[in-house]
């Protein structure tokens, strides 16, 4: 629950209905936030999106201590999802992964996929808090969807039941140095794969190699830190195929 600028609006996200003078009762921590923390009171009026009907102008029509009630009004944006790109990463430590998927929404993935390779050093993470970290980062940055952040899935398993009209981009450490970008990549559904710390092991990469919907890219010279690879690949497919053109 986030106000982004010193001006604007508190952005609130909420899992309800939105329509015209829709009602909404508070969840307790939503309720907490507005009034206790933001200390607005009733008439006040705030942003609100579910992540399926857009941005809407809702008025405070009752405000408790724990409790309280919104009135939607107008509607200010219609629903603009991101356009169909995943992200699959190797979760780091968390501060770094909570970056990751932080940025990830700012960019504009469509969906999240922490992904457990040979290398990766994290067996479990914990979805509900990541889930919350997107959605705090839609809050933020004005997007009008959340990005599901899915639960760890093993890298090989992933691959077996991949859906091949999806391509996947596969960020090559030992391209480093290659001609950078998304050569070789069209437009349409994609997922970015990006690996741990300690890169791809030698079955995967083969594994990578050979599947037909693989689309090995490179990212400048240098070996960057998997954090970086992943916003570098999302900036490049935004401005490439997605909603930067
Ligand atoms: N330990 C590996 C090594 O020394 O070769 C480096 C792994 S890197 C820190 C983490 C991930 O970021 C890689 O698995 C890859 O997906 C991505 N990556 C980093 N630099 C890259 C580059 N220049 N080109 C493509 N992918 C890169």
């Amino acid at each position: 629950m986030v106000g982004p600028m010193a001006q604007a609006r508190i952005r609130l996200h909420l899992d309800q209905p939105l329509r015209p003078e829709q009602p909404i009762a508070l969840p307790e921590a939503a309720a907490h936030y507005l009034f206790a923390v933001m200390r607005l009171s009733t008439g006040a009026e705030i942003l609100v999106f579910n992540g399926r009907d857009g941005e809407w102008l809702a008025e405070i029509a009752e405000a408790g201590k724990r409790r309280g009630t919104l009135l939607c009004r107008d509607r200010l944006r219609a629903p603009a999802p991101p356009p169909d790109l995943w992200l699959l990463f190797a979760p780091l430590k968390k501060a770094r992964t909570d970056f990751v998927v932080e940025k990830a929404v700012e960019l504009g993935a469509a969906r999240i996929v922490p992904v457990q390779t040979e290398f990766t050093n994290a067996e479990r993470i914990r979805q509900d808090r990541l889930q919350a970290h997107a959605v705090e980062a839609a809050e933020q940055c004005g997007a009008t969807h959340v990005p599901e952040v899915a639960d760890l899935a093993r890298l090989d398993r992933l691959l077996a039941e991949w859906d091949t009209g999806r391509q996947l981009i596969w960020a090559d450490e030992a391209q480093a140095g290659q001609a950078a970008g998304l050569a070789g990549v069209a437009p349409g559904p994609a997922a970015i794969l990006i690996g741990p710390e300690g890169g791809f092991s030698q079955a995967e990469r083969a594994r990578l190699a050979a599947a037909p919907f693989v689309r090995r890219v490179a990212l400048g010279p240098r070996i960057l830190r998997a954090e970086t690879a992943a916003l570098a690949a999302l900036v490049l497919w935004q401005a490439g195929f997605g909603d930067w053109r």
